[in-house]
């Protein structure tokens, strides 16, 4: 992992702070804005064309981000309108304030990915949905959570979605491909899955700068879950099927991701990437020797999360963890007559057997 890790360097050593934006490139600014979770910070990228501002993610919904925003439009914004606003995703720390901030730029448009604009909607309403938080508590109770667990699921859920403000009510749609010109140059979009349905990265090869959006992470792993709304879906086949994608741009190509600090080491980082989550397979079929719900599995996995309060998450990776298993015939899924389900072990693990050689 050192000879790896070596291989990551960062393009500045620090972040901004406050207020202050960093230049990426010539025509490519870089802030950070406050997040209200352990993940204390999300990064947005703004674009100048000659007429003028394309901006790339909002942050979450909260009075700090906002003022950061107006202080932007008051500071390096306001020499020129904004033109677009653009999402990689739809998760609440990069589209919760999507749609203020497209009426505070003058209704620009918004430009998404049709399943990123659409599952935002679905979290808004599904938050004030009584039979989608009876789906969810069935859920969490199939795979061994308890009342108090549940009480405390309910309140985290509540709390991020607070945080996502309405979208906006027209969108242009990105897809796979695409070509779209901003910042005075023109990206592919790649979409992906994984951490998201449609999860869109931009990359500007006459530059080679690649805003990875979440799919790329320079420290942290991105989330990896499965959530009560698609309970067997296999997310984690969709994030390593992407890895290839990425590596397939030039290894040298200037990396900006949502959080942490911009790098490069493109290459070597989908290769840590793949190797955690193969670590993370390999731990999680041998905790399953015993059959056990999952948890379980996730306070094993995940113990310090889960201590810190992140077991809604923990169980969202624990399960896609579990899923890939169970899909590639590695882990098997049965129910309990009360209705939990177990989850064993079918086989050695491929690395164990190559241990035992
Ligand atoms: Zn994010």
């Amino acid at each position: 992992m050192t000879t790896l890790a070596a291989e990551i360097r960062y393009l500045h050593e620090s972040h901004p702070q406050g207020t202050e934006t960093y230049q990426i490139a010539p025509g490519i600014l870089w802030a950070r804005l406050p997040l209200p979770f352990r993940l204390n910070h999300v990064n947005v990228w703004l674009l100048r064309d000659a007429d003028g501002w394309t901006l790339i993610d909002t942050g979450a919904d909260t009075s700090e981000a906002r003022a950061v925003w107006e202080a932007l439009f008051a500071g390096p914004l306001a020499d020129a309108p904004v033109n677009r606003l653009v999402a990689t995703h739809g998760h609440t720390d990069h589209v919760g304030l999507a749609g203020w901030l497209t009426q505070r730029t003058g209704n620009v448009p918004f430009v998404s990915t049709l399943a990123e604009w659409m599952s935002a909607q679905v979290r808004l309403w599904d938050s004030q949905s009584k039979s989608a938080v009876d789906a969810a508590e069935r859920y969490l109770t199939a795979h061994g959570c308890d009342t108090a667990a549940l009480a405390s699921y309910a309140a985290d859920r509540e709390r991020t979605n607070s945080l996502l403000g309405p979208m906006p009510p027209s969108f242009t749609r990105l897809r796979d491909g695409d070509t779209i010109r901003f910042g005075e140059r023109d990206w592919e979009v790649i979409v992906a899955g994984g951490h998201a349905l449609e999860h869109a990265s931009f990359w500007c090869a006459e530059d080679r700068i690649l805003i990875a959006g979440d799919q790329i992470l320079s420290r942290i792993s991105p989330m990896i879950g499965v959530f009560p709304a698609m309970p067997e879906a296999d997310p984690l086949a969709d994030y390593l099927d992407s890895l290839p994608r990425f590596k397939s741009l030039p290894a040298d190509a200037l990396v900006l991701p949502s959080h942490g600090l911009p790098f490069y080491g493109l290459h070597a980082r989908a290769d840590q990437l793949a190797h955690h989550h193969e670590l993370r397979l390999d731990e999680l079929a041998r905790l399953m020797d015993e059959p056990r719900v999952a948890m379980e599995l996730a306070r094993s996995l995940f113990a310090r999360a889960v201590a810190e309060g992140q077991g809604r998450l923990a169980l969202a990776e624990t399960l896609a963890h579990a899923n890939y298993l169970v899909g590639r015939g590695r882990a098997t899924r049965t129910k309990t007559a009360d209705g939990r389900f177990l989850y064993s072990r079918a086989e050695r693990p491929d690395s164990e057997l190559l241990a035992a050689h």
